[in-house]
């Protein structure tokens, strides 16, 4: 499965604000935005010229993507996908990258970064319905129930992320009962249920050229 294994902080460079890839580093005085906020490369603090209205969609698209650790082939498709549904497509493009399960696990806080949530879930750590899943693109359904494989409880790791992530709070459209490590789909993620500052109607524009 592809997957960009450049320098992530690049990245976040790249589009000019934090985009929380590396889990606890993030909130550190190490983070590369708070360092060096200007673009990476030779020119990059160079003055720049206003974007033009491409760029700017462009922009926001990899943001998205880089967001959600995405390739740009898959991405396309997921915007595909949500053309075809009912509704607003740039809301259901962001809908169906929240209901990966990669995200999944990450927003219930058994990984610090959705990096590190993708590896897990490739290693085998969840089960859906019971049964093991590891595949990150497995997009999620209501009255699914997303658990951490009881073999992986009393691993030190998922204790340790579980511990530090214990006050964050499992977006609504998952019912997360932190004491069985079970989350329930209560429905597909809404746009307010999202809490990225990603403004997807220019993703829409750009895709619709
Ligand atoms: Fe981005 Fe985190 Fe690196 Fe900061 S530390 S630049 S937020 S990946």
């Amino acid at each position: 499965m592809a997957r960009y294994t450049g320098a992530v902080c690049r990245l976040c460079r790249r589009e000019g604000q934090k985009l929380f890839l590396k889990g606890d580093r993030c909130y550190t005085e190490k983070c590369a935005v708070d360092r060096r906020s200007f673009p990476p490369g030779q020119h990059g603090n160079a003055r720049n010229k206003k974007a033009s209205e491409y760029g700017v969609q462009l922009r926001e698209k990899q943001k998205a993507r880089r967001y959600y650790g995405v390739l740009e082939s898959q991405f396309r498709a997921y915007f595909e996908m949500a053309a075809n549904r009912k509704g607003v497509t740039g809301e259901n493009l962001l809908g169906i990258l929240e209901s990966r399960l990669d995200n999944v696990a990450y927003r219930l806080g058994f990984a610090m970064s959705r990096a590190e949530a993708r590896q897990l879930v490739r290693h085998g750590h969840f089960t859906v319905n019971g049964k093991k899943v590891n595949i990150p693109s497995y997009l999620v359904r209501p009255g699914e129930v997303i658990t951490l494989k009881e073999g992986s409880r009393d691993l030190d790791k998922f204790k340790a992320v579980i511990e530090a992530n214990g006050a964050r709070t499992a977006p609504k459209w998952l019912d997360f009962n932190k004491n069985t490590l079970e989350a329930k789909v209560v429905s597909l993620p809404a746009r307010e249920d999202i809490d990225l500052p990603i403004e997807e109607h220019l993703i829409v524009e750009l895709y619709s050229k």
